[in-house]
């Protein structure tokens, strides 16, 4: 086995020991065939208030650029489905903040990723990113083989199907590179058909700025009047047009204790949302990624469903 393919196995065999998904892996250079589509979202401004999105193109687009001297960019999937879902008829959250901020979850285990590849291959300069605006993570997975774009613009597995967090590490060794696995959307719609808010402008288009992640997350003005009663209880992010996704019937619970939620938080009934307190958000979301709308962001939320 040469060099590259040995340390590309190494680092393979350490992603699935740290517990990730699937690893894939490809060349650090401009990715082309996104330039385009970024500047048409942006120009369209799908990105709505978030004006991240708008800041470091060229970075965005070009990881040499982002970590100098950059070879790969080493993409990972790391499963969040849960045990057991929130009770029926109650305000819900997205799947992926049911338990500890995911930021942490993974940055812990890209550190060790990147600790072993140091101490069994050699220094390299890298850096770690989990859900960070300059990496275009759903672009880079889709080009290492770990799944596809689908119409609803989440990255998706025929064999696990698309609720999981990306991360990458970018880093300045050369390694053997995979390609692009294929599209198998087919004819289906559903979950353009399923969208309240029809955010899914047209096939593989998400205009953000009509999402209901993007009202209930990142929105920090009121919530737009013309928008009441479409968002069918999601308090906090939305997962309808993954729900209704076929591949997702292949989704498996994931084996991280720190994505369990605080036991109370899958039992609080429409009731109970609606009367939390300070204490109560401080309690269930302890570490969570729901503390990014705050407290009050969450009232909010659950009092423009009511
Ligand atoms: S997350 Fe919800 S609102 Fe956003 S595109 Fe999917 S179904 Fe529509
Ligand atoms: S619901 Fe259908 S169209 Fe949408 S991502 Fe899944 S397979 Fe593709």
């Amino acid at each position: 086995m040469n060099i590259k393919a040995k340390n590309t196995s190494l680092i393979k065999t350490e992603a699935k020991r740290l517990g990730f998904l699937s690893c894939g892996i490809s060349k650090a250079e401009f990715l082309e065939l996104e330039a385009p589509r970024l500047e048409r979202y942006l120009n369209q401004n799908f990105h709505g208030e978030m004006d991240y999105m708008e800041h470091h193109f060229d970075k965005r687009l070009d990881p040499t650029i982002l970590v100098e001297g950059s070879k790969s960019v080493i993409s990972l999937l790391l499963n969040y489905y849960p045990n057991k879902l929130q009770q029926e008829d109650t305000y819900k959250l997205s799947k992926y903040a049911y338990g500890k901020d995911y930021h942490f979850v993974i940055k812990e285990k890209l550190k060790e990723l990147l600790h072993t590849i140091e101490s069994e291959i050699g220094a390299v300069n890298g850096r770690a990113f989990v859900d960070s605006a300059p990496v275009l993570d759903k672009a880079w997975a889709a080009k290492s083989g770990l799944g596809w774009i689908g119409k609803h613009s989440n990255l998706l597995t025929q064999q696990v199907g698309s609720f999981y967090f990306i991360a990458e590490l970018i880093i300045d060794l050369e390694l053997e590179y995979d390609g692009a696995t294929t599209d198998h959307c087919g004819t289906c719609t559903k979950c353009i058909d399923a969208c309240p808010t029809d955010a899914i402008t047209e096939p593989y288009v998400v205009d953000g700025s009509k999402c209901i992640s993007y009202f209930t997350i990142e929105l920090k003005d009121q919530l737009p009047e013309s928008e009441k009663g479409k968002f069918e209880d999601w308090m906090f992010g939305c997962d309808i047009c993954q729900d209704v996704c076929p591949w997702n019937r292949f989704s498996q619970p994931h084996k991280e204790p720190l994505f369990n939620p605080h036991p109370e938080l899958l039992e609080m009934s429409k009731k109970d949302w609606e009367e939390i307190t300070e204490d109560i958000f401080r309690k269930v979301f302890q570490k969570s990624a729901v503390k990014r709308t705050k407290f009050t962001g969450l009232t909010r939320n659950i009092d423009f469903l009511k």
